[in-house]
């Protein structure tokens, strides 16, 4: 599988491809297809995401000019995280770059998920499937299909044993957002 990048920020593309390869490969599951990632600068010192199972060939970049990305199956969106204060913390480069690392970690989990059931040709249980009272979703710990990315989280390696791309994200992070100390 490769992913396709969309990179929306100042870090460079092999940087993000290298966190993003090594947080795919800590889940130990199966990918059948090319998956495309989207990466935009995010405002909080944590990063946030999710993730799609659509299958897009085209993508508009921010000029308005298409690409052809070729075929790909699930994507997600994912932000870069700034180093700031929040609730009284500070939030440090390598911090923020942890952040980066898990979350891309949840969000390959639903695509392996998006993937496992194109390529078998299953059905998972999906919380827009699950009836609930007042026909809301369940509350997002509840879904299914967050209990079964925890799982996959509980499984992987840890973020540790990837200290090296983490620590190269930390440091483009930290000249990218120019700060002082
Ligand atoms: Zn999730």
């Amino acid at each position: 599988m490769k992913i396709v990048l969309i990179n929306r920020t100042r870090i460079n593309n092999d940087t993000l491809l290298q966190v993003l390869e090594a947080a795919r490969q800590s889940l130990k599951l199966e990918f059948h297809y090319n998956a495309c990632v989207i990466v935009s600068e995010g405002h909080k010192p944590f990063a946030g995401g999710h993730a799609r199972p659509w299958d897009i060939h085209t993508y508009r970049d921010l000029n308005g000019k298409v690409d052809i990305l070729g075929m790909f199956w699930g994507k997600f969106f994912i932000t870069v995280p700034r180093p700031d204060k929040w609730a009284g913390k500070f939030y440090t480069p390598t911090d923020c770059a942890v952040s980066f690392f898990q979350t891309a970690q949840h969000e390959w989990g639903h695509i392996a998920d998006y993937q496992k059931e194109k390529y078998y040709g299953i059905n998972l249980q999906w919380s827009r499937y699950v009836s609930h009272l007042g026909k809301r979703r369940p509350p997002h710990r509840l879904r299914p299909e967050e209990m079964r990315v925890k799982a996959y989280l509980e499984a992987a390696r840890p973020y540790e044993e990837y200290m090296e791309v983490i620590e190269k994200l930390a440091k483009e992070i930290e000249i990218k957002y120019e700060l002082k100390n």
